[in-house]
């Protein structure tokens, strides 16, 4: 009962009329395959300056593509240079916001209470948050995967109602599988994901648990996408390189 979704974050890529046109490609092309948005859901996450550009393309052709941000300020308004409030997102249509990305936990000053007030944001504003989590090599190496990205996403569930955690989405992209080509083997994204659900279970129940969707991200492409999502925990994908492709993009949708 959890409809997929294929989420593809642009990072720092594309201009507005960039994302213009890739947007008109990606509708063709979905059109084109007759490709059924009740089955799979498809979300672009551009950056802030075409998010605007995004919204009145999908508002005019009435598409079915949904998007988002890639960040969040954690304040809703005021003296806060550069910074873009969850409400201003929401305006725009957004449905969905990425938070904690492991590129925004790197280059940037967010810690677990940070990004626990980015996802409180984002629910405030009526959105859903896209929770990152996952190890680097270096937890790998370890063994200690599963425990480092569940403890992740205790850091912030452990502050979240019940009826703020089945709005989550959680996205387990282990750093090390990022831009490298190296992708999870279809094991180890199915036990993180699981080990996460179970995470979700404990501390919400089973209704919370078995509704909140549970991504795999980290050098996703066409090639691995099918044996990734007919894995049973594993909810969508999300999708960088891959991402900037219109074709690449809705082949992957097709195949979820
Ligand atoms: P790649 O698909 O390029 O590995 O990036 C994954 C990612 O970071 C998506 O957020």
């Amino acid at each position: 009962n959890r409809i997929p979704l294929v989420a593809g974050n642009w990072k720092m890529n594309f201009d507005h009329r960039e994302a213009t046109y890739f947007v008109q490609k990606l509708a063709w092309l979905l059109r084109d395959a007759k490709f059924d948005h009740k089955r799979c859901e498809v979300a672009l996450f551009p950056s802030f300056t075409s998010i605007r550009s995004v919204q009145v393309l999908v508002e005019a052709d009435h598409l079915r593509i949904r998007y988002g941000a890639q960040s969040v300020s954690v304040t809703s308004q005021g003296a806060f240079t550069g910074d873009v409030s969850a409400d201003m997102l929401a305006h725009l249509g957004c449905s969905y916001v990425i938070v904690g990305h492991s590129e925004r936990r790197k280059y940037h000053p967010e810690d677990d209470a940070n990004i626990v007030d980015q996802v409180r944001a984002v629910l405030a504003a009526g959105m859903q948050p896209i929770l990152c989590v996952g190890e680097s090599f270096e937890e790998r190496r370890q063994g200690i995967e599963l425990d480092f990205a569940v403890g992740q996403v205790n850091d912030v569930t452990r502050d979240l109602s019940d009826e703020e955690a089945s709005k989550l989405i959680v996205a387990y992209e282990p750093v090390w599988a990022i831009g490298t080509g190296m992708v999870a083997t279809p094991q180890s994204a199915q036990d993180a994901a699981r080990a996460i659900r179970d995470h979700m279970q404990a501390q919400f129940g089973a209704a919370t648990a078995q509704s909140v969707r549970i991504l795999y991200g980290g050098s996703v492409t066409s090639h691995n996408a099918v044996q990734l999502i007919t894995q049973p925990d594993v909810d969508g994908f999300l999708i960088g390189g891959a991402s900037l492709d219109p074709e690449e993009l809705a082949l992957i949708a097709r195949l979820t």
